[in-house]
């Protein structure tokens, strides 16, 4: 193996590794269901958990907590200190989600999102990871042609830290004279765009070999310098990835357009924000999208501080109705098996069986279409397990 791919394999082990040497490990995984439908939707989790378990196909050393308004309901806070405690030690922490109209009048501190950002915050998740995919069965269900979506894999590689969204002054004066005028500061400094940008190029290496830097660098001295050092360390470090830069708004035309010719891309907190949620309507359902947060290599551990989590809400519309559709959730359960758990193969599986079960035409009530089977939150799971099942046969 060369100097490149090893260093990418420390980064993200085992992506693309065989059974070969392999030694069973136990996982340490945080289970945070939340509210609504996100305690529905990490059932059938714990039901792939379970037989992967029975099987020995993996171990997991699992514990629950509470998060949201289920932990302002018990604790008068978003997550509390020992739920904190936990992730810090575990190996990835898998998130449901949070929220409601029932904690629509809590106090702002203590609301749900606050365990969210909390846990972003003191794991220090720098870098959001939104694959798009799109399943050929699920091809018909995009607002794009079939042939501009089906077989899309792309992946949006977020800054989550820093940038707009956090820069200080962060500000509305009154003026006086009628007017205010409301100030945001877009900053990064050189070492934010030098490890969002290695987490991406990382990942690259591991997919296609291509990256797609977006900035705005026409019109903002942030897109000046994120160009400067995202070319900088690819001359360094990564010139065996094929380095593209675009502006970040012609970038958006080209996803609608044809975004399949992207295999990563990486942008700030802003754009990323925009970009990933464009592409991911590309795919169809919010049902079915997972997402990754991914902060710094823990030196004494070697592993990725990580929480994995459906993009989805807790859809308090459907909540309690058995009708959620559980494969972005599953599906951020196998981005846990690649990115943190060394077990690309397993994901690679479990993204099959999820194919298969789509293609045999099972459907939740939000992916239904005409000639589908609707099942319900647990039949899908059950038949996601039964394939994979199936393919360990
Ligand atoms: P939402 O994602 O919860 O729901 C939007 C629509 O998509 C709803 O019609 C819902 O039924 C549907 N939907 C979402 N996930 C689905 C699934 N797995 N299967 C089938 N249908 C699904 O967004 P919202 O309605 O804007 O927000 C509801 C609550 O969730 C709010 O309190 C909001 O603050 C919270 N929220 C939390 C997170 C999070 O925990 N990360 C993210 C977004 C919104």
């Amino acid at each position: 193996m060369d100097r490149a791919s090893e260093e990418a394999r420390v980064r993200f082990p085992g992506h693309d590794e065989g059974f070969e040497g392999f030694v069973m490990a136990t996982y340490k995984l945080l289970l945070l269901p939340g509210d609504g439908i996100g305690p529905e939707v990490m059932a059938e989790v714990k039901r792939l958990i379970g037989w992967l378990d029975t099987q020995g196909i993996a171990k997991f050393e699992t514990e629950k907590g509470l998060v949201g308004g289920a932990s302002y309901d018990a604790d008068k806070v978003g997550i509390t200190d020992a739920t904190m405690a936990k992730a810090l030690a575990a190996d990835a922490v898998l998130f449901g989600a949070v929220g409601g109209p029932k904690w629509d009048s809590v106090p702002y501190e203590v609301r749900p999102e606050a365990g969210l950002l909390r846990l972003r915050k003191d794991l220090a998740l720098y870098a959001n990871l939104r694959p798009a995919i799109c399943y050929p069965a699920l091809a018909e269900s995009s607002s794009l042609k079939p042939e501009v979506v089906e077989g899309l894999d792309i992946m949006i590689v977020r800054e989550l830290t820093g940038g707009v969204y956090f820069g200080e002054p962060k500000t509305i004066t009154d003026l006086g004279n009628g007017q205010k005028r409301a100030v945001d500061t877009q900053v990064y400094d050189t070492y934010e765009i030098e490890r969002i940008a290695r987490v991406a190029f990382d990942l690259a290496r591991k997919r296609r070999n291509k990256l797609t830097s977006m900035e705005k660098r026409n019109v903002m001295k942030s897109g000046v310098l994120w160009h400067e050092v995202v070319t900088q360390l690819h001359q360094r470090e990564y010139k065996d990835v094929a380095l593209q830069h675009q502006l970040a708004d012609s970038g958006g035309m080209q996803l609608v357009r044809w975004p399949k010719q992207f295999d990563v891309i990486v942008t700030d907190n802003l754009f990323g924000d925009m970009l990933s949620d464009i592409a991911a309507m590309l795919t169809g359902s919010l049902g079915m999208l997972p997402s990754a947060s991914l902060g710094d290599i823990d030196p004494k551990t070697n592993k990725r501080r990580a929480l994995y989590e459906p993009v989805h809400g807790s859809a308090p519309d459907i909540a309690g109705q058995g009708a959620a559709n559980p494969i972005a959730m599953l599906a951020s359960f196998g981005m846990a098996l690649r990115y943190s758990f060394d077990r690309g193969e397993l994901a690679d599986k479990l993204d099959a069986a999820i194919a298969a079960v789509l293609a045999k035409g099972l459907r939740t009530a939000d992916l239904k279409s005409t000639g589908a089977t609707v099942v319900s939150t647990s039949q899908m799971g059950e038949a996601v397990v039964k394939e994979l099942q199936a393919l360990h046969a």
